[in-house]
């Protein structure tokens, strides 16, 4: 709310000190009066993610401007502007993920610091990684283990057959090793195959 100065005043009002603050008082009470309902906190840090989700090109107009400044936004402008939004495209994805192509870490069996890695795909559709360290009885679930995964970590062939040596069974199918070539190559026949790795 603005603070009304005498000196901001008509002259006619600035004729005795007390006059002019009594009606200055009052100026602001009505305008006090007249202010429209102020926008939620809950309607605008709604409105503030749909600006920054929505494909919409009204970043640079007064009502956006205003509610990311933090400033006076009332509640009817604020519902509006969601309306507004609500139906409009999702921002295309960030451009780095398109513009930078750079070996990717993808789900499957990796060697760090000595451990085997499995990274796996969330099941919930959302294609975020996940990774499990073998402990040497099971694969056990470490967060953030995943992101000290890099593409040149990705298990060799080497690895993959001292798996199939310890263990008796392919590391990247689990199936166990039966077949004396098999046995002899550390991994079956499909996954050598499949992933290109030494076979016979
Ligand atoms: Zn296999």
């Amino acid at each position: 709310m603005p603070k009304l100065e005498t000196r901001d005043m008509h002259p006619m009002f600035a004729m005795n000190g007390k006059d002019a603050q009594k009606i200055a008082a009052e100026t602001v009470r009505r305008h006090a009066r007249q202010q429209p309902a102020e926008a939620s906190e809950k309607a605008r840090s709604y409105a503030l993610s749909l600006l920054a989700s929505r494909d919409h090109g009204l970043a640079e107009k007064p009502l956006a401007l205003a509610l990311q400044a933090g400033s006076f936004v009332s509640a009817r402008d604020c519902s509006q502007l969601i309306e507004l939004l609500k139906p409009m495209p999702y921002k295309p994805r960030p451009a780095k993920q398109t513009a930078a192509p750079s070996p990717q870490v993808t789900d499957g069996f990796y060697m760090l610091d000595g451990d085997y890695v499995k990274v796996q795909e969330a099941r919930n559709g959302s294609g975020r990684l996940y990774a499990k360290r073998w402990d040497g009885g099971s694969w056990e679930y470490e967060p953030g283990l995943v992101r000290k995964i890099a593409p040149e970590m990705a298990l060799t062939a080497e690895q993959a057959k001292a798996w199939g040596k310890l263990y008796g069974n392919c590391i990247y199918c689990s199936l166990d090793l039966t077949d004396e070539r098999s046995i002899d190559a550390g991994y079956g026949p499909k996954c050598a195959a499949k992933r290109g790795l030494p076979w016979g």
